[in-house]
């Protein structure tokens, strides 16, 4: 089942309510893939209804980023939610989200603003404004279906930390699951902009997962000197590759590690032609 409007999806999730059923809250940008999946069907086991949000949020993008060629596939995305055992897919128009005024300017929209800190990195310095409209839509989506649970991915790492520290700072009762991150065989991190990539890219692309997987195998021989691990990295990549960043944070607040340990995210970021491409790991 499709629902359009936030009217109908709130009447909706009353009726649950009434019947005393908890609810699970997948919040996507379509483009389904066996990672999604992953997390509608974590979702199904642990609540009795599961919404599945398909929303490709304009304000999550940054001028001169893939917005309009963003992929969407909305009728197979609803045969993979229904597939998984979830009950309904939210696809609102933008104008359902957000009015008329988003389109002219954002001046006329209230914003959830994460702190600095945590926004000043990694994919935040480069994507100006990014978590912004994510902690914005994001807030939208747990007011207007009020889940007991929501579910996110550890692939896009900083802003799963991100959103957890909304819910706590802002008191939003609802528990963040993280899900692990689904891979190809390959290695390749699962991705809606894979799609983006020729077969000859795809095999460039294999780069993150390789430099990853060997950090943690350094790390697991016990080099724990974050520019010893960082220099490893260099053996794999080329001059297709422009690595945007190579960085060691905390997992629960993104300070910076001079020296591994279990509490340490490997975190990379790199393009792959004109895809810009991301992948982490936990160090453990
Ligand atoms: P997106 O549609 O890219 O905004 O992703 C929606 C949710 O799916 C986010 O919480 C992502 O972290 C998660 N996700 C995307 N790709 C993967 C993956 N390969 N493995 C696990 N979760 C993923």
């Amino acid at each position: 089942m499709i629902i359009h409007t936030i009217k109908e999806l709130r009447e909706l999730v009353k009726g649950w309510r009434k019947e005393g059923l908890s609810v699970g809250l997948v919040p996507t940008m379509g483009a389904l893939h066996a990672g999604h999946r992953s997390l509608i069907e974590k979702s199904v086991s642990k609540c009795d209804k599961t919404v599945v949000s398909v929303f490709v949020n304009p304000i999550q993008f940054c001028p001169g980023e893939d917005l309009d060629k963003y992929p969407r596939t909305l009728n197979a995305d609803e045969q993979l939610v229904s597939d998984a055992g979830a009950d309904v897919v939210f696809a609102p128009s933008p104008k359902e989200m957000y009015g008329e005024g988003h389109i002219l300017s954002n001046d006329f929209l209230t914003y959830v603003i994460p702190p600095y800190f945590y926004v000043d990195k990694l994919c935040g310095k480069s994507r100006v404004g990014h978590f912004d409209g994510v902690c914005t839509v994001v807030n939208k989506l747990f007011n207007i279906v009020q889940p007991d649970f929501a579910f996110f991915g550890e692939k896009d790492r900083q802003q799963l930390i991100i959103l957890k520290k909304m819910v706590k700072d802002l008191n939003i009762p609802v528990e963040i699951i993280a899900c692990p991150i689904v891979r190809e065989e390959s290695g390749l991190a699962l991705s809606s902009r894979n799609k983006y990539l020729s077969d000859e890219q795809k095999k460039d692309a294999l780069v993150l997962s390789k430099i990853l997987f060997n950090i943690k195998a350094c790390y697991n021989k016990g080099i724990t000197n974050v520019s010893e691990l960082v220099e490893t990295a260099y053996a794999f990549l080329n001059s297709n590759h422009s690595l945007e960043y190579l960085e060691f944070r905390d997992c629960e607040n993104l300070e910076e590690k001079k020296v591994a340990d279990s509490d340490t995210i490997v975190f990379i970021a790199l393009k792959v032609g004109n895809v810009r491409l991301i992948d982490n790991i936990k160090l453990s």
